[in-house]
C-alpha cells in the first residue's frame, strides 16, 4: 500500500526585545556569562511579581498580522504547570484557549505554484533556562528563562519533508523580515517541534500523529521528518500499529528515538495566571501594529517584477533579504538611466558572489559599496570607457575598498583603449604570433578571430576594446 504524509508544525521563535517577557532583565544573553541576566522574577524566586511586556506583545501581534492572522481581543496570559530543572517557577507563562493571534496562512512557492499553509495561531510565552550536560551533572543557566518566545502552529497541511523546509525558511524570512526575530537558529533563536502521521494516500482520515520535539535547524526538520515518514511507513507496512508518542531527534545517528508517550493539554493543568493582567485589544491598536509592518516579501517580490519587469527569479532573490530589497531599490532610484535589470543582474551575480566568498552580510558591504555605484559603473560601461572584464575588476575593488568605480579606473588607468591606433599594433603582434591560428581563419574557420581577439586583450592587459580589437584583426587580416 501507498502511504501519504500529514504534517503539523510547531515554531517556536524568540522575540526581538531588548528585555525578557515579564522583567527588565536584558534578553540579549547570546556572549553573557551564565546567570547574570536574571532577577528575582525570571528565576521564579517567591514574592516577585512579572509585568507583561508591552513591546513583546506588539511584536508577536505583528507577527500574527504578518501572517494574517486575526487578532483576538480578549487574550490573556496561562499558567503551563509542569516541572523541569529549567523551569524555576514549575510553570511555564503561555496562552492556552485564548492566544492573541488566531487563523492565519503562510505561502510557500512549490514547483507547480503557490501553496498556502494554515496557520491555527500564534501564542505568546516565555522561554525556559538552559541545561549543559556534563560529566558527572548537568549545569543549569537561568539568562534565558523568561526572554519572550511565541510559538506559531500550522494546520496539518504540509505534505512532505520538503514542504516542511520551504515553510521553515519561509517563516524565517517573514520574522526577519518583520523584525521580531534575529533568524540566528545556531543561537537558538528558532526552534521546531514536527508533528507527523501517514494515511493510505488518497484516503482522508489522519493517522496517529508522532511529535519530533526540538529541532534546532531546518536540516534536522527535513531529515528528522523523512526518517520518521520511513519508519512510520515500515511498521505500518508490517502490519504493525503506532501509539501516539513524543520522540527525539538524534542528531548523529540520524534516528529518532522514543521519548515519552505524548501528554495532553490536560496534564499541565493549564489555568488563567493570577498575577498577570488579561489584555483587552482594541481595534485602534490592531491598526497601529499593521501599520508598523513593512511591505511583506511576497508583495514586495510581486512588485518588483512588475515594477521593474524583473523575471520570477531575479524578484525572489533581490527579497530574500529586506536590506537586499532596499539596496536594489536605492540603486535604482539613484540611476534613472540604466535598466533596473541591469541594476539587478549586477547586485545577484557580482555583489551575492563577493558576499558569500566573504561571509558578509549587505549591511556593512553596502555601506562601502554604495547603492549609487552601481549606475556609476554601469554609465562606464555603456560610455565604453571601461569593458565587461575591467567592470568586474573595479566592482570588486569598489566593494573592498569603497571607492566609486570612476575614481578607481582613473586611479589605475584603467580607460578602455579605443585609440584604434594602439590596438591595431597589438592585433599586429597577436597576428604575427600565431601563424597557425592565422591559417585556421583563411583556411575559412572565421570562429578563430576569437582566440586572436582574445590574444588582443591580453597584450592590452585586459584595456582593449574588444569591438575595436575585432575591427583591428580583420583591417590586419584581410589587407
Ligand atoms: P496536541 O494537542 O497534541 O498538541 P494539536 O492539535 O495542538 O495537538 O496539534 C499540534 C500540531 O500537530 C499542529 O501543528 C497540528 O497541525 C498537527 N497535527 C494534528 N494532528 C495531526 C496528525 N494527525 N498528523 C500530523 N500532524 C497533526
Ligand atoms: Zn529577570
Ligand atoms: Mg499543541
Amino acid at each position: 500500500m501507498e502511504y501519504e504524509a500529514v504534517i503539523g508544525l510547531e515554531v517556536h521563535a524568540q522575540v526581538l526585545t531588548d528585555s525578557k517577557m515579564f522583567c527588565g532583565c536584558s534578553a540579549d544573553y547570546a556572549n553573557a556569562a551564565p546567570n547574570t541576566h536574571v532577577c528575582p522574577v525570571c528565576l521564579g524566586l517567591p514574592g516577585s511579581l512579572p509585568v507583561i511586556n508591552q513591546r513583546a506583545v506588539e511584536m508577536i501581534a505583528m507577527t500574527g498580522l504578518a501572517l494574517k492572522c486575526r487578532i483576538n481581543h480578549d487574550t490573556f496570559f496561562d499558567r503551563k504547570n509542569y516541572f523541569y530543572v529549567d523551569l524555576p517557577s514549575s510553570y511555564q507563562r503561555s496562552q492556552y484557549d485564548h492566544p492573541i493571534c488566531v487563523g492565519g496562512t503562510l505561502e510557500i512557492d512549490l514547483a507547480n505554484g503557490p501553496k498556502h499553509i494554515g496557520i491555527t495561531r500564534a501564542h505568546m510565552e516565555e522561554d525556559t533556562g538552559k541545561l549543559t550536560h556534563v560529566d558527572g551533572g548537568s549545569l543549569v543557566d537561568y539568562n534565558r528563562s523568561g526572554v519572550p518566545l511565541m510559538e506559531i502552529v500550522s494546520e496539518p497541511d504540509i505534505a512532505s519533508p520538503e514542504e516542511a523546509k520551504l515553510y521553515c525558511a519561509k517563516m524565517r524570512q517573514l520574522l526577519v523580515w518583520i523584525g521580531v526575530n534575529s533568524g540566528n537558529l545556531d543561537e537558538g533563536a528558532m526552534r521546531f517541534d514536527v508533528n507527523v502521521s501517514i494515511r493510505p494516500k488518497g484516503t482522508e482520515t489522519f493517522g496517529t500523529k508522532i511529535e519530533i520535539k526540538n529541532l534546532n535547524s531546518i536540516r534536522s526538520v527535513e531529515r528528522a521528518l523523512i526518517y520518521e515518514i520511513e519508519r512510520q511507513t515500515k511498521v505500518l507496512s508490517e502490519g504493525g500499529s503506532l501509539q501516539q508518542e513524543t520522540r527525539g531527534w538524534d542528531e548523529d545517528k540520524g534516528v529518532t528515538l522514543g521519548q515519552r508517550s505524548k501528554e495532553f493539554a490536560h496534564d499541565y493543568r493549564y489555568f488563567p495566571d493570577p498575577d498577570l493582567p488579561p489584555l483587552a485589544i482594541d481595534e485602534p491598536w490592531v491598526a497601529e501594529r499593521r501599520a508598523e509592518l513593512p511591505e511583506l516579501p511576497d508583495a514586495r517580490r510581486q512588485r518588483f517584477e512588475a515594477e521593474y519587469s524583473l523575471s520570477a527569479q531575479d524578484a525572489l532573490l533581490l527579497t530574500s533579504e529586506r536590506a537586499v530589497a532596499d539596496y536594489f531599490e536605492a540603486a535604482v532610484a539613484a540611476d534613472r538611466e540604466h535598466a533596473p535589470k541591469s541594476v539587478a543582474n549586477w547586485i545577484t551575480g557580482e555583489l551575492f558572489r563577493l558576499l558569500n566568498d566573504g561571509g558578509e552580510t549587505i549591511g556593512a558591504a553596502g555601506a562601502r559599496l554604495r547603492p549609487e555605484f552601481i549606475g556609476e559603473l554601469l554609465g562606464l560601461l555603456k560610455a565604453a570607457t571601461i569593458n565587461g572584464t575591467t567592470a568586474k575588476q573595479v566592482f570588486e575593488e569598489s566593494f573592498r575598498a569603497g571607492t566609486p568605480p570612476a575614481a578607481i579606473v582613473d586611479a589605475k588607468g584603467l580607460r578602455q583603449i579605443s585609440d584604434s591606433g594602439a590596438v591595431l599594433d597589438f592585433a599586429r603582434q597577436a597576428v604575427e604570433a600565431n601563424p597557425k591560428v592565422v591559417g585556421d581563419y583563411r583556411s575559412g574557420k572565421t570562429q578563430a578571430i576569437k582566440f586572436l581577439v582574445g590574444q588582443v586583450m591580453k597584450l592590452s592587459k585586459g584595456q582593449a576594446n574588444p569591438q575595436i580589437a575585432e575591427q583591428a584583426l580583420h583591417e590586419v587580416l584581410d589587407a
